[in-house]
This record gives C-alpha cells, structure tokens and sequence, in this order.
C-alpha cells in the first residue's frame, strides 16, 4: 500500500471540513436535539445545513419533521429522485476531484487504476458514523471490490468495534470510534508511513495443493515471463523459477499476494493483517460474477510487466546512457498506468539496480514518480 501525505491539496477546494460546526451537529442531532434551533446558530449556508441533515438523516430518520416546509423542498430537489430520505444526496462527491488530484487515479487500498468510476470512499464508514460523512480527513479513493459488498462496505460496525475492542464500553461520541479506527488499528494509506512496508507483495505459484511463496531473489529473475491470465476464472499463468535451483522455467498459476510484515514494529503485522481482512485485499468476493473482481489479477500481471521492464532497463543501460534514460522515462509510463506501486517498488528493491549516476533503480523511482501524472504525494520516509 502505497503512503501518501494526509492534507496536501485537496482540502482547499473541499469546502464541507472547514465548517467544524457541521461535525458537532451531526452528533447532536444524532443525540437528538431540535434540528432548527442548531441551525439557526451554526455559521454555515442553509444548503449545506440541509445537506447535512439529509445525511444525518439516513442515520436517524426521525428529525426532519422540524423542517419548514420551503426547507423540505429544497432538500426534495436535491434528492436525485423522489423515494425521499433514505435516498442519498452525496454531498461528499465534491471531494471527488481533489482527491483525484491528491491522491493520484489508484485505489488508496489496492492500488488498482481507477480509470474512470471510483468510489469516494469513507475510512469510518458514513451509515455508521454520520459525524465523518463529509469531513475530508475521513475521505480516501477506493475500487468497487475495495469498499462493496462483502469487503469493507458498512465495516467496521459501532457495534464490532464496541464488542471486539472496547470491551463492550461505548464511546461517548463518534470521535471515540473513529480514533479506534483511524490510530489503534489497520494500516491507512494517509496516517501510516509504514503502509507500504507493513504490506509486502510477495510472488508465488500453485503447485498442485496449495500457494507457495517463491524464494525473493527467484521472484525477480527477469527471465521468467508472464504467459496468459484468464479473467472469467481470475487465473494468472507465467513461466517461472519454481525455486533457487531450478534450472529452467515452469509454466505455473501464479499469485502475488500481500504479506502482513512485523518488520515495521511489533503491531503492524495485526494492524496489517486487519487491513487486508476489511478489503479483502488477498481474496475475491464470494457470491459474486468471478468477473467482478480482477484486483489480484492485475496485481500479479503488473509484477511480470515490472520484470519486464526491469529486463529492458537493464539491456538499455549495457548499450548507452541515453539508451537508459529513453527507457527509463517509458518505464515511468508504463508503471503509471499499470498502477500498483508497491509491486513497482518491491521488484525493483529487490534488483537492487543502480543507474548510470550510481543511484539505486528503487529510489530513483521513488522520487520520479512522485508526480501530478504518476503517484502524486507518495510519502516517501518509509518506502522502500
Ligand atoms: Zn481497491
């Protein structure tokens, strides 16, 4: 998972987390006091007031009746039909944009290019915790199989995290759940500097009965190549070193899988282990079209293609310098569009390759790709 700098850009052209009032009166509305009366105070425009209750609302259908009716109407025409309340008004999905720009066309969790539809999504999850619905330090990018259905959807619950972590002890309001979430547990992108170093891509093959991890320095022997994946089944088959002395390649299913690591210090492996569990980031939804979820898939080709380069850069660099600088720069490019940075970065740690200047392959690519068009606002401290 790849780290990124939590409040740069973004936030400024974000308007709803400026209004701190806005986040105390969720809960109080939440807690049940006269919807008017708040609002007559709150230093807020009426819409974005109105919008906010509409949220609220999902959480907690009762409060509306205090509203004028001019004040349902404007709500009424906000809504995208006319079932209601319970329908959404997606107020947060002006975050769209500067999250784009902040974080880069990926999903903050798996690393998948997301091209074209993505999901605004909400850390702590907004049916649960109203309070952070539109707040933009609650907000990341996420695929569809990242944050739907059986993944990390409506999770985690208020009541998981009293009953799992609490000791049935309830907090006395939302920002007791949502440090639970956000500081005592799972690996974020925005918080933890160790994201990337806390989950490590690792390849593997299926011998027959099970998944076995390839030794590391196997795994990046760049003459092992990518042979074919077939979507409907979700399946990825490369000619591989089965092991250190294995003299010629197999054609085998392949897998890249994330490793929960203790390296990072002694908690990150759980908190790790949780991340990978709430997204399902090393399985595939069940009872779902096999089609709909292709993030392993493309996690495992993008290793083959990122050997690929690594085989190309190595080439170019025996012939000239100007012959590395040409494929490097294509490198960028293709790295970019394949996404998932850490795979780039694990394969080329690995390699441990210096360029023609004598830097090492994995930091100049660390610092190159930390652009507007490539991984913008990678945090670098902690990666490799
Ligand atoms: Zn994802």
């Amino acid at each position: 998972m790849r780290p990124v700098v939590p409040d740069k850009g973004g936030k400024d052209t974000y308007p709803y987390d400026r209004n701190s009032d806005l986040k105390k009166t969720f809960w109080t509305f939440k807690t049940g006091t006269n919807a008017r009366k708040y609002f007559k105070k709150a230093a807020v425009p009426i819409a974005d007031c109105l919008a906010v209750m509409v949220e609220i609302a999902k959480y907690n259908q009762n409060q509306l009746g205090v509203l004028t009716a001019t004040e349902q109407a404007e709500i009424d025409a906000k809504l995208t039909c006319a079932d209601g309340i319970t329908n959404k008004i997606d107020v947060y999905r002006q975050a769209t944009a500067p999250l784009m720009d902040n974080l880069g066309s990926f999903c903050s969790f798996c690393e998948i290019p997301v091209l074209s539809d993505f999901d605004v999504e909400h850390v702590a999850p907004k049916s649960q915790y109203p309070s952070y619905s539109i707040l933009w330090e609650n907000l990341l990018i996420s695929c569809k199989p990242c944050n739907q259905g059986g993944a990390k959807g409506e999770n985690p619950t208020r009541s998981f995290v009293v009953s799992d972590w609490l000791n049935d002890v309830e907090p006395t309001d939302e920002s007791g759940y949502y440090d639970e979430i956000r500081k005592r547990h799972y690996i974020w992108p925005d918080r933890d500097q160790i994201a990337y170093r806390a989950m490590i891509p690792r390849l593997g093959f299926h011998d027959g009965t099970g998944w076995q991890l390839i030794p590391e320095a196997t795994s990046i022997d760049t003459r092992q190549t990518y042979y074919v994946s077939i979507m409907s089944k979700r399946e990825v088959y490369a000619n591989i070193f089965v092991s250190a002395k294995a003299k010629k390649t197999e054609r085998k299913r392949v897998i890249v899988i994330l490793t929960a690591e203790d390296t990072a210090g002694f908690t990150s492996s759980v908190a790790a282990t949780e991340m990978i569990d709430l997204c399902r980031l090393n399985t595939w939804r069940t009872g779902d079209s096999p089609k709909f979820d292709r993030r392993m898939v493309f996690r495992t080709k993008t290793w083959f293609t990122a050997l690929g380069q690594l085989r190309t850069l190595r080439n170019a660099q025996a012939n000239s310098p100007a012959e590395f600088d040409d494929a490097w720069t294509a490198m960028l490019d293709v790295a970019s569009t394949a996404g998932f940075y850490s795979v780039w970065v694990r394969v080329f740690d690995l390699g441990a390759d210096t360029d023609p200047n004598g830097k090492l392959y994995v930091a100049r690519f660390v610092e190159d790709t930390d652009d507007a068009g490539r991984f913008p606002n990678t945090r670098t401290s902690k990666v490799p």
